[in-house]
């Protein structure tokens, strides 16, 4: 039991470190690929022709934020197991010509939403800027990474005393009540200057940028016994790391394992390297045609691959609990939530719920399951909108979390583990499905 606590603690101390280092989309990419290239994978360029070889791990990236890696088996392979989560979170993101004075006294930033952000939870904390700069160069234009890594902004409340009202429930106006302060009369065209400073370029070399607020408050593993871990992007960074970590885990041995992370979830999936993209079915495809096999081969390969959405969910909340089903009741440390809707907003049907059962109980992994009240319509996620574009047997899962979409998110310290196991069980397996209602699990 001891040694088990241990292992929680060390994968909770790197999951901290894993977010922590990932403010934005474009360092979780960044992460990932210094992680999977110490394991021995090879990089692909989307622009370059691809050699494979049989036992190999490779990964390619879009746009700088999204990636898929993979693994291909050591033998000739039946068909793909894929887990796909989402590397962006709900932020306020930074427009142009950003400085605005107020009475020549302030200075402070425009900025605008970046998916369905609870907003409260940006206030009154200390926040800093990250995301890429393409600048200029000889040759054309370069991206580049920035993290202005010290305390940097903040968007003050106001007084209760200026609106005695507010604690009976407040609209937040983005444009007013969301512009983060920068600093006194002296900042005035200073915000440019710092980021040009941080990234180590000319400010009037940086063409154009994606660059975003992030909560600097640290993660922490918290509770009376450690059972919570509370952190900045928990969805979807948590099931992004747990994937990551299983894949890099795992052995394939009939099936390519492929990792799938996908930017833009939380503003509708359909951009270039978005879930509604042809991301996925070209790297699945050209991995296809890179191993010498057929068109048909591709589709037969298809009928007889797995998916799994992997997406945070919702645990039951300690002050609401009757905001969820009455008999479907998931709560922190209790294991991986499959989530279930009729209209298929999740894609888990009888059959891919099963599949995925059974790897869980293959890993020794608790799970449960979701369905949202049937008077409340509940989120949507990347499974059903990938579905669009490469046609799958897809489940739909997450880890049960609370105050999602807030900046500081809180999850169960164990259930990360759970999620390692299965997607090492799943990665490591291959379901075979003829057609005829049969689906062979092979370990
Ligand atoms: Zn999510």
């Amino acid at each position: 039991m001891a040694e088990n606590r241990e292992s929680f603690e060390n994968l909770n101390q790197k999951l901290l470190a894993f977010v922590d280092n990932s403010p934005t989309s474009f360092h979780a990419v960044e992460q990932m690929k210094i992680m999977l290239e110490q394991a021995g994978c090879m990089r692909l360029r989307e622009g370059e022709s691809w050699k494979l070889k049989e036992g190999a791990g490779y990964y390619v990236t879009r746009n700088d934020s999204s990636l898929i890696a993979f693994r291909i088996p050591k033998r000739d392979f039946i068909g793909f197991q894929i887990m796909a989560s989402h590397s962006d979170s709900p932020a306020l993101k930074i427009k142009a010509n950003a400085e605005i004075q107020i009475e020549k006294k302030y200075v402070k930033l425009n900025v605008e939403k970046y998916g369905g952000m609870l907003c409260s939870p940006w206030l009154d904390r200390p926040l800093s800027v990250a995301g890429r700069i393409v600048v200029r160069t000889s040759e054309g234009v370069a991206t580049k990474l920035v993290n202005v890594d010290r305390d940097l902004l903040i968007i003050p409340s106001l007084a209760i005393h200026l609106n005695r009202k507010v604690n009976e429930g407040y609209e937040y106006n983005a444009q007013r009540d969301l512009l983060p302060l920068l600093g006194g009369p002296e900042a005035k065209d200073g915000f440019l200057k710092q980021i040009a400073r941080e990234a180590q370029v000319e400010e009037e070399d940086i063409l154009d940028t994606d660059l975003f607020l992030y909560n600097r408050m640290k993660g922490t593993v918290l509770g009376l016994n450690g059972e919570f871990i509370a952190a900045p992007r928990m969805d979807d960074l948590q099931c992004v790391f747990g994937s990551l970590m299983g894949f890099l885990k795992a052995g394939p041995k009939d099936s390519v394992a492929v990792h799938c992370v996908l930017d833009n979830e939380e503003v509708g999936s359909s951009t270039k390297q978005g879930a509604d993209s042809t991301f996925l079915r070209d790297v699945l495809r050209r991995i296809h045609f890179a191993m010498g096999r057929s068109e048909e081969a591709y589709l037969m390969a298809l009928a007889s691959s797995f998916m799994v959405s992997a997406d945070n969910a919702h645990s039951i909340h300690p002050n609401q609990p009757d905001k969820a089903d009455p008999t479907n009741r998931p709560f922190m440390n209790e294991g991986i939530v499959i989530k279930y809707s009729a209209n298929q907003k999740y894609t888990t049907d009888a059959v891919s719920g099963a599949l995925f059962k059974a790897i869980c109980d293959k890993a020794e992994v608790p799970y449960q399951v979701f369905f949202n009240r049937s008077d409340m319509l509940g989120g949507s996620t990347l499974g059903n909108i990938s579905n669009s574009q490469v046609a799958l047997n897809t489940v739909d899962i997450g880890l049960p979390q609370l105050a999602m979409h807030s900046c500081y998110e809180t999850a169960g310290s164990r259930d990360t583990a759970y999620l390692v196991r299965a997607a090492q069980v799943m990665y490591s397996s291959s379901v075979q499905g003829a057609g005829d209602g049969m689906y062979r699990l092979n370990w």
